[in-house]
């Protein structure tokens, strides 16, 4: 049994907490969201979906003082909050807990090392997806190939362990080498699609069926896979601008999750993505100016949600 915190416990975050909890692990949720720690505490947490609707038992707090060291602290807020869950997270931190992200973008294993040695941090790649239906209730959205990997590669005993856990208790992880390439093919894919749906506000597949989203999506893709190269990550494909039309073809229907964003009216996680790339390609001197582009029309799009012209 494995002692584990889950910090954000949002769609994905009491996902992973319930598949584990539900396998015998110990497990806590920690949110800020007062309202679904009530009702996690209250009745469950109740997963709908594609593994078949349930409630499961589960502790949640909004205080991670109250649940003392952990052996595993999952980080699964948004980007944008990770800084401030690590620094929160700090009451469960032992020498010898392990802090795992399988967050969307870049920059979370930098603001989390900030806080924690890099020896203790894990890097996750998910295509699992969920989304929230209210509080102490979510969606269990896909499945899909899932890794775990240490940062500087290593096969190490604590990474077969934990894969171990995970993948008894129903969510298949793959050890991996590589973790960081794979973190790197996944963003190129939300490079190519996540700012261009919300700015358009069309689903994945029409993409590529315009000519003029379709050579912004290959730029930027290739923007990205040259900062990706001067940083030296081993991506997964060949040709990763194909494997970004093929993915738009693949979820032709699925509105991204910066698109939900867009029309919700929330922030997005676009500093964490297209912008992220902008800062990387600045730090190792590779021209990035489609990213900045659509990054600062993200940016203006969030900062006029108030602003309606009829
Ligand atoms: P979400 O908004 O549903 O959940 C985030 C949760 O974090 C919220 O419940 C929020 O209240 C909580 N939170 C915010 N600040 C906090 C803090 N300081 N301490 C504790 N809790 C805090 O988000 P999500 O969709 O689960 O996504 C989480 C991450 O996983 C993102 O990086 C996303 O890109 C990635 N991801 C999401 C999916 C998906 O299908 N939803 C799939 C793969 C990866």
């Amino acid at each position: 049994m494995v002692k584990v915190a889950v910090v954000g416990a949002g769609a994905m975050g009491s996902l992973f907490g319930g598949f584990l909890s539900e396998h015998g692990h110990d497990v806590t949720c920690i949110d800020v969201w007062a309202e679904h720690v009530e009702a996690i505490n209250r009745d469950g947490l109740r997963i709908e979906g594609i593994s078949g609707d349930r409630i499961v038992p589960l502790k949640a707090v909004t205080d991670p003082g109250r649940v003392g060291q952990v052996d595993v602290i999952i980080i699964f807020v948004k980007a944008y909050h990770t800084e401030a869950a690590i620094e929160a997270a700090k009451p469960m931190l032992g020498a010898d807990t392990t802090v795992i992200t399988f967050q969307n973008g870049l920059g979370n294993i930098e603001a989390i090392e900030r806080h924690v040695p890099r020896t203790q941090i894990l890097g996750g790649v998910t295509s699992w997806g969920a989304t929230m239906l209210g509080s102490g209730r979510v969606r269990h959205a896909g499945v899909g190939d899932s890794f775990l990997g240490e940062l500087d590669g290593a096969m190490t005993t604590r990474l077969e362990a934990l894969s171990e856990a995970f993948t008894s208790s129903g969510i298949v992880l793959k050890p991996t080498d590589n973790i960081l390439g794979l973190l790197w093919s996944k963003l190129l894919v939300n490079i190519g699609i996540n700012a261009l749906t919300a700015i358009l506000r069309v689903q994945n597949g029409r993409l590529v069926e315009y000519p003029g989203s379709d050579q912004i999506l290959a730029l930027a893709v290739s923007e990205a896979v040259e900062v990706a190269k001067a940083k030296g990550i081993r991506l997964l494909y060949d040709d990763p601008v194909a494997k970004v039309r093929a993915v738009c073809r693949q979820t032709a229907q699925n509105r991204s999750s910066m698109l939900q964003d867009v029309l919700a009216g929330r922030r997005t996680e676009i500093d964490f993505i297209n912008g992220a790339i902008v800062r990387e390609g600045e730090a190792h001197g590779v021209p990035t100016p489609i990213n900045l582009v659509l990054t600062q029309i993200v940016k203006t799009i969030e900062q006029s949600y108030d602003i309606r012209v009829s």
